[in-house]
């Protein structure tokens, strides 16, 4: 399942193909994926130019002169593909054919400069809607989430304040999209485990200090995924013009019964189910 590097990574490989470029044709090959699409996409999107590429939480959104915004969310297993000409800036173009149009690529998108972009979704639960560019972030997907985990908003006074009193695990916490918007179960054990926070503790039971290293560790996780994925991009070359699912290393993700790689900890890592989903942490250096 995407999570937020992942989708930016999607943002910054697709960005080089869509902004300033016009889409020649709109082909919408199925009435709906989780929701049904909003009504004449097809007609709505074609002739539009795409002026701005930009995400909030796991969403992409993308500007169009039309005065709408076409909001995108991958899903499950939603992917998007690059194909063709009209790719200038992407290192490494994509010299690829653009092949058959399989049974799972219900959007697809050709530019005027001939690069296509596919939507592919086996699970269906990806969704796009248009919308008017100044209402976009009042759209019901979008209205009720928080302060983006990189932006400036999201800071240890914010954390603090949203934490305190609060008897809900940390973890859950921070998964609740209306306190930060995006975070998902991989990159939460993962700043967990680097902030030293066991994922059991109660999010109003942590310390204004420690909340002020957890901070820090959710932006860096992120930025070196995003980085990570930066890296995928550049070696694009060989890839079949897939976006965005790129190999990662976690350091307690996935990794139950493994030594802890805190430096000095010879705990290790443990997985307790937590709300369904599966947490991964060191009960020695976690607290
Ligand atoms: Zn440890």
């Amino acid at each position: 399942m995407p999570e937020l590097p992942e989708v930016e990574t999607v943002r910054r490989g697709l960005a080089p193909v869509l902004e300033g470029a016009r889409i020649a044709t709109a082909e919408v090959r199925r009435p709906d994926l989780r929701w049904p699409f909003p009504e004449r996409m097809a007609e709505r999107l074609t002739g539009a130019r795409v002026d701005r590429l930009r995400r909030r939480s796991k969403y992409i959104l993308a500007d169009l002169d039309s005065g709408e915004t076409l909001i995108v969310h991958l899903g499950m297993s939603g992917r998007m593909l690059i194909t063709g000409d009209g790719a200038a800036g992407m290192p490494g173009a994509f010299a690829h054919d653009h092949g058959q149009i399989g049974k799972h690529d219900h959007v697809v998108l050709t530019t005027e400069a001939g690069a296509r972009i596919t939507f592919n979704d086996a699970r269906r639960f990806g969704a796009m809607d248009l919308v008017e560019t100044d209402r976009a972030d009042a759209h019901w997907l979008l209205a009720g989430l928080g302060p983006e985990p990189l932006g400036n908003a999201f800071n240890e006074g914010y954390l603090a304040e949203k934490f305190a009193g609060k008897r809900t695990p940390v973890k859950s916490a921070l998964l609740d999209q209306r306190i930060v918007a995006g975070l998902g179960n991989i990159y939460v054990c993962e700043a967990l485990w680097r902030s030293g926070i066991s994922p059991l503790r109660h999010a109003g039971r942590i310390s204004k200090p420690r909340i002020g290293r957890l901070v820090p560790a959710i932006r860096d996780v992120l930025s070196e995924a995003i980085d990570a994925g930066g890296s995928s991009l550049r070696d694009y070359r060989q890839a079949d013009g897939d976006l965005g699912y790129f190999q990662h290393r976690f350091a307690v993700y996935g990794r139950e019964g493994e030594p802890c790689q805190t430096p000095g900890c010879t705990g290790k890592i443990r997985r307790k189910v937590q709300s369904g989903r599966s947490s991964f942490y060191c009960a020695t250096c976690q607290r």
